[in-house]
């Protein structure tokens, strides 16, 4: 991933409400999230709420989680 196309693009300290914290690219620089993959039920397996409503959807566009930003 190029670094300079987005002015304010910078890394991101996540914070999820279950304690979990991890970093992201974003224009902010904390974000707090409900879910996160320690918690999020695509992740461990648990059917809730989330992915019926097209929140895991929502979250990535939201927050800009892409898979080449771990590359
Ligand atoms: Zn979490």
């Amino acid at each position: 991933m190029k670094t300079g196309i987005h002015p304010n693009y910078k890394k991101a300290t996540v914070t999820c409400s279950c304690g979990n914290s991890f970093e992201t690219g974003s224009v902010k620089e904390s974000i707090s999230v409900e879910l996160c993959s320690e918690c999020h039920p695509f992740y461990t397996g648990r059917q809730k709420f989330a992915a019926a409503d097209g929140r895991v959807d929502r979250f990535n566009k939201k927050y800009g989680l892409k898979e080449e930003l771990n590359n």
